[in-house]
């Protein structure tokens, strides 16, 4: 039986392995980069945040809710480390729950899923770029510009569109809606949100502890704690990703208070300020020792003190000014980011069309799908690794056994 898989990412390759297990099953990997698993080795940071112990329990996002939960169970997370460990791969688990591989090396666990491929009943075709699959009877034709496929069940497992520079494209969604699959709106998630506040330019760069919300014309709409990093043109880091799902989407005016140090209450800080007014410290130290020194003299100057003279100098209201500044900033959220910007894609192909616990289509039998291109969407630190390899190997299983 030959099993086509489309996509050679990390749902692929979870997919490819799993299939190869089956009695007569020949396996047929294809990807259209020169490369596999080329955004697996741009994950995390360069590290790969390959999955998260608390996956499983929530984390999860799209139209149907709970499709996921299927998959996760079947193949969890702590499945998933000692299934890397079976193939060479050592890790490590944060406190947080992410676990990381040992060597901090994005690159090995797309390396260690690439050796694992090489089973003689594993075909892996780089540079080829499914076009079409082609329903023939009980069978498909997968084909590319110059070369044609046929394969008894195919699993189409490329991706989602975040991510463009690496390779997302709306390749797998085309490939499904042509088969009579649908799909949800698609939305970048786990991405920087844009503003126009001005002093963004000098800040760049800088890292903070912060409490993020989110309105929407004045109604809260997301919020979050954690490490906020600025950029030129807004506000991304793990606490942003982890809010920023439809955010600034579907009309509206879009506001963001940022509380730069949530564990010190107002009155605390505003002593800390009125102490300081003993001095003549320099005004642009105000926020010396408190926060970081770049955005203390943004906040200073946001609550109109000037930079050049004493702290001696500076009136009791500006300091309850500066307070407010920096326990309450208010910055304009404009347009979002687009889809090469962002992590993940939220929605995808719908789930309902699936059997969650085959991956199989309801729609075609002996078609497959896994990973990204699923209406299915992780929260960010490890959860859409999670799924891809959970699906994949779900997906690559079940192929290998129906016998549609
Ligand atoms: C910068 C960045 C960092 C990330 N960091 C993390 C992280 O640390 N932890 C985490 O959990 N998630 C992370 N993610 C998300 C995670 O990488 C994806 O959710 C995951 O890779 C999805 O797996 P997939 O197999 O569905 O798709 P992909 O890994 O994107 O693989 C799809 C593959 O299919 C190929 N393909 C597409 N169309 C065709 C076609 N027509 N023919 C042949 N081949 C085709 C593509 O070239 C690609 O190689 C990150 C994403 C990005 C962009």
């Amino acid at each position: 039986m030959v099993i086509g898989i489309i996509g050679g990412g990390a749902s692929g390759m979870a997919a490819a392995l799993a299939a190869s297990e089956a009695k007569d099953a020949q396996v047929v990997l294809f990807e259209r980069q020169a490369r596999l698993g080329r955004k697996l080795r741009a994950t995390g940071n360069g590290r790969c945040n390959l999955t998260n112990l608390h996956a499983g329990e929530t984390g999860y996002h799209g139209e149907q809710s709970g499709f996921w939960k299927y998959a996760l169970n079947r193949f969890s997370p702590e499945e998933t480390i000692n299934w890397f460990r079976r193939m060479g791969l050592y890790t490590v688990a944060e406190a947080s729950g992410r676990v990381y591989p040992y060597s901090d090396q994005a690159n090995s666990v797309a390396d260690i899923l690439r050796f694992a491929l090489s089973r003689p009943n594993i075909t892996v075709k780089l540079g080829f770029e499914a076009e079409k699959i082609r329903k023939t009877a009980g069978s498909f034709r997968v084909e590319a510009q110059e070369e044609a496929v046929d394969c008894d069940r195919v699993i189409v497992a490329c991706g989602g569109l975040a991510g463009t520079a690496l390779g997302g494209s709306m390749s797998g969604y085309k490939l499904l809606r042509a088969l009579g699959h649908h799909s949800t709106k698609l939305r970048p998630n786990l991405v920087q949100l844009r503003s126009s506040w001005g002093a963004l330019a000098s800040l760049k760069g800088v890292r903070t502890n912060c409490e993020v919300s989110v309105f929407r014309d004045g109604s809260l709409f997301a919020g979050s704690r954690g490490e906020l990093q600025f950029t030129e043109y807004g506000l991304s880091g793990p606490v942003i990703f982890e809010i920023s799902r439809d955010v600034c989407q579907g009309g509206g005016e879009w506001t963001c208070r940022l509380d730069f140090l949530p564990d010190l209450d107002r009155q605390t800080l505003a002593e800390e300020l009125l102490r300081r007014k003993k001095t003549d410290l320099p005004a642009s130290d105000l926020f010396t020792g408190i926060l970081h020194n770049r955005l203390g003299r943004v906040l200073t100057g946001e609550a109109g003190i000037s930079q050049q003279g004493v702290i001696r100098d500076i009136p009791e209201e500006a300091l309850t000014l500066a307070t407010e500044k920096a326990k309450a900033l208010e910055v304009t959220l404009t347009q979002p980011m687009g889809m090469d910007a962002a992590q993940v894609t939220a929605g995808g192909i719908c789930t309902g069309e699936f059997n969650e616990e085959t991956m199989e289509s309801r729609l075609v039998p002996g078609l497959y799908a896994c990973g990204e291109v699923l209406d299915v969407d992780g929260d960010c630190g490890g959860y859409n690794l999670q799924w891809a390899w959970s699906s994949g190997r779900l997906a690559g299983e079940s192929a290998g056994r129906s016998k549609t």
